[in-house]
């Protein structure tokens, strides 16, 4: 794990954490594992899947983007339907980027500065894919990347993929990927680096001595 020194951490509140990296480069199982040491984590999925239910406040603004080809029988916003469109089409990407981003930040921000007013010696974790494309790096107090090589990043792909029953194929797998800016690019904002490209053993090792580093911020 590569370690730089951090901002300076306010003793008066609890420590903000973002974990970003590439798709399937493993940040929910980093997120998870801090969870189970004692962190707080926010969702970002969570939250953007609530916003696409019926009579969300960004319903009116997809449906005039993309027209009401998006809606699943029940009259909610499909994921898949989404996906299916903004990944063959950068521009539209960008479209739904621009009215998703900003109110699934403001929420996973007024949660997570809750959290750290509550309790000063807490660890509230935020999974942000897009971290750092949004320039939103600055909201929170310590990044950390996960990275993986590209042929581990496609195959975990291609394996959740399945695991969740959404196959994707390998053309499919690799725009979602090629859509991302590159890995050693995320790397120089990072705070720590996780080099996830071992067994889950080794990047459990790696968060065990995350968490002794948050520790120590909060001590310092
Ligand atoms: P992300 O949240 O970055 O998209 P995930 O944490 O969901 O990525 O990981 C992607 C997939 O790879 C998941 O199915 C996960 O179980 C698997 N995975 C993560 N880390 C490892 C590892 N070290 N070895 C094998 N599989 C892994």
């Amino acid at each position: 794990m590569i370690n730089k020194p951090t901002k300076p951490v306010d003793p008066e509140r609890g420590i903000i954490v973002g974990v970003t990296g590439g798709i399937a480069s493993g940040k929910s199982t980093v997120s998870r594992l801090l969870a189970e040491k004692g962190a707080f984590t926010i969702n970002l999925d969570e939250i953007g899947h609530e916003l696409l239910k019926r009579g969300s406040p960004v319903m009116d603004e997809l449906l005039e983007a993309f027209g009401p080809d998006i809606l699943d029988a029940s009259g909610d916003v499909s994921r898949k339907k989404l996906g299916a469109i903004v990944f063959a089409d950068n521009a539209a990407r960008e479209q739904l980027n621009a009215i998703m981003h900003p109110p699934i930040v403001q929420r996973s921000q007024s949660e997570a500065h809750r959290l750290v007013a509550d309790d000063a010696d807490c660890v509230v974790v935020i999974d942000i894919p897009l971290l750092i494309e949004g320039g939103r790096h600055h909201l929170v107090d310590v990044i950390v990347v996960v990275t993986t090589s590209p042929e581990n990043q496609l195959q975990r792909l291609l394996e959740r993929s399945i695991e969740e029953s959404r196959p994707l194929s390998v053309e499919e797998a690799q725009a979602r990927i090629s859509a991302q800016i590159p890995l050693s690019e995320k790397e120089k904002f990072a705070h720590f680096v996780i080099d996830n490209n071992g067994a889950f053993e080794e990047l459990s090792r790696q968060v065990d001595q995350l968490w002794i580093e948050f520790r120590r911020l909060k001590t310092l």
